[in-house]
C-alpha cells in the first residue's frame, strides 16, 4: 500500500465515532477490508452495536497475536479541529483515537494485508484481536480470553501509544513489558436523618465516612512503594457524595478511590487497609455503619525484557527509526491484564505501538506521521521474521 491508502485506513477509523460503544461499526470496516484482500476474519459480538473482531493469516504454530482496541474515549473539549475528522498538521496527524489506539490498529491490518498480498511463506499465524470497550472495563478482551482467543498464543504484542517525547521534543520509542495493576472500591456510610439542629436524634453518614476516609488516607498515605519497573503505587479518592441539603443530618454517603498497584503493593494489601480501617470503626462506636465493595480489580503484569520477542521488535525497529529506544513499565492499564490471565509470569509480551503515552486521553491528541507509517513496516518484519 503506498502512504496515501494508509493515511485513508486511518483516516476512516478516525472517522466512526466509537467512544466506549459503536465498536461493531469498526469491526464491520475492517472485515470489509480484510475481506476485499482475502482475510478472513470473525465478528465476536458482545451487545447491541458491540462487536470485537478476530482474523488471522497463515496457520498452524507458533501464533503471534497482535492486540488493538476499536474504542475511544470521549472527544472533551478544547479541539483546534474536528476530532473524528484525521487533520495533518506538521507531521501530525490529528484526530481523537489516532494515538490510542487507531493508528496501531491500522497498521497491524495494513501488515497483514501486505504479507498476504505478497503470499509471503509464514511457518505458523498471526491473530489480530481487535477488542471492544477496552477504555472502560475491558470487556472485549475478557469475552475473547474466555472463548479461547488466547489458549494457543506464544507470543503478544500490544499496539497501544508506548512512546514518550521529553521536554525539547526529543522522541524516544519505548518497549513497555510491565504494567500496573488497578483498584477501583467503594466505601458507603449508613446514619439516620434528622433536623441539623437536633443531630444527637439522627446519625450523620457523612461524618462517620470522613472518619474512615481520614483513617484510611493516614495509613496509606506511609506507604511508599516502588516498583523498579512499572513506578510509584498510587492512590487517589476521586468520588464522594452524601448529604441531601444544608440543615438536614446525612442518612448515606459514600466515596470513592483508585489506586494503582504494584507487586510491592498489590491490590490484596490495600484492600487490607480499607476493611480493617472499616472493622475497627465499626466495633468503636456502634454509630458506625460502614462497608465496601471492589468495583474493579485487575492484577499487574509482569514479562521479562530479555526474552526472544522483545529481542526481536528492537532488531528490527532499529532498522526503521533511529529514535532513542528504551524498555520500560507502562503506569496505565490494557487488553494485556486480561489475556495473561492464564499465562505464566514471563509470557513474553510487549506494549508496543506508534502512538504516543502523553498524547493519549487529551484534546488535540496525535500521532506522528512517520512513527504511523513506518510501524506498518515494522509490524510486517516482525511478524515474518517471529514466523520464519
Ligand atoms: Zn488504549
Amino acid at each position: 500500500m503506498n502512504e496515501q491508502q494508509r493515511i485513508k485506513i486511518l483516516s476512516d477509523l478516525t472517522a466512526i465515532k466509537s467512544v466506549n460503544d459503536n465498536e461493531q461499526e469498526v469491526a464491520l470496516y475492517l472485515q470489509k477490508l480484510l475481506k476485499e484482500h482475502g482475510i478472513p476474519s470473525k465478528l465476536i459480538s458482545y451487545d447491541d452495536n458491540r462487536a470485537s473482531l478476530v482474523a488471522e493469516i497463515g496457520n498452524g504454530k507458533p501464533v503471534i497475536a497482535f492486540s488493538d482496541h476499536e474504542d475511544v474515549v470521549a472527544a472533551g473539549d478544547s479541539w483546534k479541529n474536528d476530532p473524528f475528522k484525521l487533520t495533518e498538521i506538521d507531521g501530525k496527524l490529528y484526530g481523537r483515537g489516532t494515538s490510542d489506539m487507531k493508528s496501531g490498529l491500522a497498521d497491524i491490518v495494513i501488515a497483514m494485508i501486505e504479507l498476504k498480498e505478497n503470499n509471503t511463506k509464514l511457518n505458523g499465524t498471526v491473530r489480530l484481536l481487535a477488542s471492544l470497550g477496552e477504555e472502560i472495563g475491558e470487556y472485549g478482551a475478557e469475552q475473547l480470553t474466555k472463548e479461547g482467543y488466547m489458549d494457543d498464543v506464544d507470543a503478544l504484542i500490544i499496539a497501544e501509544p508506548s512512546n514518550t517525547q521529553t521536554k525539547d521534543g526529543t522522541r524516544i520509542l519505548r518497549l513497555c513489558y510491565a504494567t500496573k495493576g488497578s483498584l477501583d472500591m467503594q466505601i458507603q456510610s449508613k446514619g439516620k436523618q434528622a433536623h441539623s439542629s437536633l443531630p444527637e436524634t439522627g446519625n450523620n453518614a457523612v461524618q462517620n465516612l470522613l472518619d474512615v476516609l481520614y483513617k484510611i488516607n493516614n495509613k496509606i498515605g506511609k506507604v511508599n512503594a516502588i516498583d523498579p519497573v512499572t513506578g510509584k503505587f498510587l492512590f487517589n479518592f476521586d468520588v464522594i457524595s452524601g448529604g441531601t441539603q444544608v440543615n438536614t443530618i446525612p442518612a448515606s454517603a459514600k466515596a470513592e478511590f483508585n489506586a494503582r498497584t504494584i507487586k510491592e503493593f498489590d491490590n490484596e494489601k490495600v484492600k487490607d487497609i480499607v476493611n480493617n480501617s472499616i472493622n475497627e470503626l465499626n466495633q468503636s462506636d456502634k454509630k458506625y455503619h460502614l462497608s465496601s465493595k471492589v468495583l474493579m480489580q485487575l492484577d499487574p503484569v509482569t514479562s521479562t525484557k530479555d526474552n526472544n520477542l522483545d529481542k526481536l521488535i528492537m532488531k528490527v525497529t532499529t532498522r526503521y527509526l533511529d529514535n532513542e529506544f528504551k524498555q520500560t513499565g507502562l503506569s496505565a492499564i490494557t487488553d494485556a491484564t486480561q489475556y495473561l490471565k492464564n499465562k505464566p509470569d514471563n509470557f513474553p509480551m510487549a506494549i508496543f505501538g506508534p502512538g504516543q503515552t502523553d498524547s493519549a486521553h487529551i484534546s488535540n491528541e496525535y500521532v506522528y506521521k512517520d512513527f504511523y507509517l513506518k510501524f506498518a513496516d515494522i509490524y510486517k518484519v516482525i511478524m515474518k521474521a517471529y514466523l520464519k
